[in-house]
Order: C-alpha cells, then sequence, then structure tokens
C-alpha cells in the first residue's frame, strides 16, 4: 500500500491568482449547475407524486397539497443522503486536480522542496490512481499502478471517470 506524501507549506505560499480566478468561477458554475438539477428534479417528482395522488383519489384535489408536501420531504431527505456527497466530491475535485498537477509540476521544475532545502527528485515520487481496487474496465487499468510524475496531469484529469467513481489520482513517494 502506498504512502501519500506529506508537505508543509513554505511561508507566503498562496495559490496562483490565476489557478483561484478559474476555481471562483468554476464553483460560481457549479452552483448554478447544482441549483438548476435541484429544482428539475423537484418540479419532475412533484409531477409524479400529484398525478398518483390524483389518481388515487379521482382527480379529487382536496388534500393533494399536504399529501404533496409530506411526499416531497420524504423524497428531499432521501436525495441528500446520496446527492450531497456526490455533490461535495464533484466540487472538490477540481481544486484536488488542479493542486496535484501544480504539485508534479513543482517536483519536475525542482521547485518544490521541503523545509531543510533539499530538491525533491522527481523519480523518487510515482503517480498512481487510489482505491487499488476496481470493478471498472478503465478503472482496473489505472488503479494501484505506477505511472511516472510526468503523466501526472493526464491522470489526474482522467478520474473521477464516471458517475460514482470513487477513484483519485495521487502522488507518493517510492
Ligand atoms: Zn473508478
Amino acid at each position: 500500500m502506498a504512502a501519500e506524501v506529506g508537505a508543509t507549506l513554505p511561508a507566503g505560499w498562496a495559490l496562483a491568482s490565476d489557478t483561484q480566478d478559474a476555481q471562483a468561477s468554476a464553483s460560481d458554475d457549479h452552483a448554478a449547475s447544482v441549483a438548476e438539477t435541484y429544482h428539475d428534479d423537484l418540479e419532475r417528482t412533484a409531477g409524479v407524486l400529484l398525478a398518483a395522488w390524483l389518481a388515487q383519489h379521482d382527480g379529487d384535489h382536496s388534500g393533494a397539497a399536504a399529501a404533496l408536501a409530506a411526499g416531497l420531504g420524504t423524497w428531499a431527505a432521501a436525495r441528500a443522503v446520496w446527492k450531497v456527497p456526490q455533490v461535495a466530491g464533484y466540487e472538490t475535485i477540481d481544486a484536488y486536480n488542479d493542486g496535484g498537477e501544480d504539485a508534479a509540476g513543482d517536483l519536475t521544475d525542482g521547485t518544490l522542496s521541503p523545509d531543510d532545502g533539499t530538491v525533491l527528485a522527481p523519480d523518487a515520487f510515482y503517480v498512481t490512481v487510489l482505491p487499488e481496487g476496481a470493478a471498472e474496465i478503465f478503472c482496473q487499468m489505472y488503479a494501484g499502478q505506477e505511472f511516472s510524475i510526468d503523466d501526472a496531469e493526464e491522470i489526474y484529469n482522467a478520474f473521477p471517470a464516471h458517475i460514482s467513481c470513487d477513484h483519485y489520482g495521487c502522488i507518493v513517494a517510492r
């Protein structure tokens, strides 16, 4: 099992401003997308619940509002259980991947070094994909395998590879 590399940030280190701008822009887009998806799902679910309720009550609307409120409450609670972690993962993966790519670039440039000034050799590290096991064919080709630091951008960008994929790129020390 590979060990993840820990590092302390140099004093005064800050994320590059173009990276910050890209992240801010991406979060605005994602927030709008999350709201739009929620609206669409809610509207569709309300339509299905109302149609079912009316079919059971011979088209009588009295009581429909209360039934709809209760049904949507149950739906929203159940949706949050799986949707919240999915959104959180999606929202953080871009920043995670950008950070990994930046670190790989700094390793290659010789500008990523510990506090004692030692220059880290790129070939002392490799890129892998975790977790090591995978059910999908594509993920099986990468999960737990060793790749050169030069392949970091490609690896980080490839994951997650599909809906509900829990794989991510990772830089590890040999
Ligand atoms: Zn996967």
